[in-house]
């Protein structure tokens, strides 16, 4: 049996060999234990550099797809970071690690609660996290507005467009990534906003995520 230090050393050189060359986000990958944020039944393959279900019918994304992201958002330690799709909460640990402060939103509060258990065991402070329809941005919550964000991470697929509230969240000079189409069919997409109406649109590899979805889950739609 290889040691947590191993596996983690071999996921890091298998990123480096597909591209990923940002080392605060290498190093981000080496340190959040990816096993903490997995099921107990899948812990022996959470090094692999594999997607995994996380229960409610979602996923964690693969450490490659993680990684991509993440170094597309170009972060610094300024950044605030907005994340729509907290899931497992283990891409909103990386960028924790990496932005100042992440915001981050799930639909299913099931999962957004065991998120949040997670951060506070692993004593991450710099994450806050709500059950709400993240198509809708970051809500204004007592009176207090965080938008607009440096950055915007979106990790369920838009299916024509991103949601204009997210895009009106985001700060001139400000990166966001998403994944946008159909089913069988999705790009990760960056959109870098110059100003308040000029933005540019490039492609970064094709993806694979579940699809973005209106409301807070029901308990039904949890059960299905
Ligand atoms: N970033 C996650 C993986 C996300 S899977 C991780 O590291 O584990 C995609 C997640 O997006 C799912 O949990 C899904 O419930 C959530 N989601 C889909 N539509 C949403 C919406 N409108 N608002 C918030 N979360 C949404």
């Amino acid at each position: 049996m290889l040691s947590t230090a191993t596996k983690a050393i071999r996921l890091i050189m298998h990123l480096r060999k597909m591209g990923i060359s940002d080392t605060d986000v290498l190093s981000a990958i080496e340190r959040v234990p990816r096993d903490l944020f997995v099921p107990e039944d899948q812990k022996d393959q959470a090094w692999e550099d594999i997607a995994l279900p996380i229960g409610r019918g979602q996923t964690i994304s693969q450490p490659y797809v993680v990684a991509t992201m993440t170094q597309a958002l170009e972060l610094n330690d300024m950044d605030k970071v907005l994340e729509i799709g907290t899931g497992c909460g283990y891409q909103a640990a990386i960028l924790a690690r990496v932005a100042r402060r992440v915001y981050t939103i799930e639909r299913h509060k099931p999962l957004l609660e065991d998120s949040e258990k997670r951060f506070n065991e692993l004593n991450i402070r710099n994450i806050t996290a709500i059950c709400a329809d993240g198509m809708q941005g970051w809500p204004k919550m007592n009176g207090m507005e965080q938008a607009p964000f440096d950055k915007i991470i979106v990790t369920a697929a838009a299916r024509g467009k991103p949601p204009e509230a997210l895009l009106d969240q985001l700060k001139p000079g400000g990166i966001m990534v998403i994944p946008v189409g159909e089913p069988g069919n999705q790009m990760l997409k960056r959109y870098e906003r110059f100003s308040d109406d000029t933005w540019s649109v490039s492609d970064i590899c094709p993806v694979r995520f579940v699809p973005l979805l209106p409301d807070i889950a029901s308990d039904r739609e949890a059960v299905a």
